[in-house]
């Protein structure tokens, strides 16, 4: 009777063959949680947080912030939680911020934004570091290009935490992964030995692989024509990925159609669209871990 489908013990989910794949879900909204069984999902995959802090009055807020981010930690009830830093501009943009080459898709955004404007992320990063007394959190880096992004952002992670040692505030320093979401990095992924995870973003992947801007409609024949170029580049990354667990979160792990060649490319954990579940549960099922089709399906 869980409004997103699936049996309450169905946290787990395993191919026709018996191969153990996570299900977690993608989170927009932070009510939306209000309609899901946490025990039906593994765990929040990716969690936007740019739809909790909306303005720029919000990015200044720790306290606001903080509430926000224990609420989805306590609803997990100790399952991993994935909060992805502002991933402001290109389609996301955060009120009364003023950078204007933030809106292009390929300016001054997610952590590009994020490193030069410290002020915005240290904010964030304090919210973070106290809210993950809380539960199993996992903070994740939007649009990485270089290793010395993470390497930056985990910086900042450990100097605000310095100073709550200081202040005796109770904190914990969680894992820092990242988005597989521009080409650049992808290929290099190998390079990354300082990211604790690794999720395909490949809303975004797709869009620079084709060059072909993601909300463009008339343009949308782009996306399925090029996909054989970002199966590809999805293989040669899962190899380059070494041991670093990786997911995917973009729209693409939610389209049941899409499952077989992610199975056959490697990947064993989707961050799917909460409305997405049922259907993605089953695919999985009927599907052996190679992305065939299992007998009698
Ligand atoms: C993506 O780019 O695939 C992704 C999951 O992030 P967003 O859609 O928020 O850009
Ligand atoms: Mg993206």
């Amino acid at each position: 009777s869980w409004r997103n489908g699936g049996t309450p013990d169905s946290g787990e989910v395993r191919t026709a063959d018996g191969v153990p794949v996570r299900l977690t879900i993608n989170l927009n909204e932070p009510a939306e949680l209000d309609f899901i069984d946490p025990s039906t999902v593994a765990g929040i995959g990716l969690m936007r947080s740019e739809f909790a802090v909306t303005s720029i009055t919000d990015a200044a807020n720790e306290e606001m912030q903080l509430a926000i981010y224990r609420h989805v930690l306590e609803w997990a009830a100790g399952k991993p939680v994935t909060i992805r830093m502002l991933d402001i501009g290109g389609d996301k943009m955060l009120a009364g911020l003023e950078e204007p080459d933030s809106q292009s898709a390929m300016g001054m955004r997610g952590i590009r934004l994020l490193v030069a404007r410290p002020e915005i992320a240290r904010v964030q990063a304090r919210a973070l570091l106290r809210a993950a007394t809380s539960g199993d959190l996992r903070v994740m880096l939007p649009m990485v290009t270089f290793p010395s992004e993470v390497d930056a952002m985990r910086q900042m992670f450990r100097e605000e935490a310095a100073q709550f040692q200081r202040r005796s505030v109770p904190h914990h320093i969680p894992p820092i992964g990242m988005m597989v979401e521009v080409p650049a990095a992808a290929l290099m992924l190998d390079e990354f030995a300082t990211a604790d995870f690794f999720s395909f973003g490949t809303n975004d992947l797709a869009q620079y692989i084709a060059a072909a801007a993601r909300d463009s409609s008339d343009l949308a024949a782009y996306g399925d024509k090029a996909r054989p170029a970002l199966l590809r580049l999805l293989s040669q990354a899962m190899k380059l990925a070494g041991a670093t667990p990786v997911s995917i979160c973009g729209d693409m792990a939610s389209d049941p159609r899409r499952l077989p060649e992610l199975l056959a490319v490697g990947l064993r954990h989707f961050s799917v669209a909460p409305t997405q579940l049922p259907a993605i549960r089953s695919a999985i099922a009927g599907l052996n871990a190679d992305g065939t089709r299992a007998a009698g399906e």
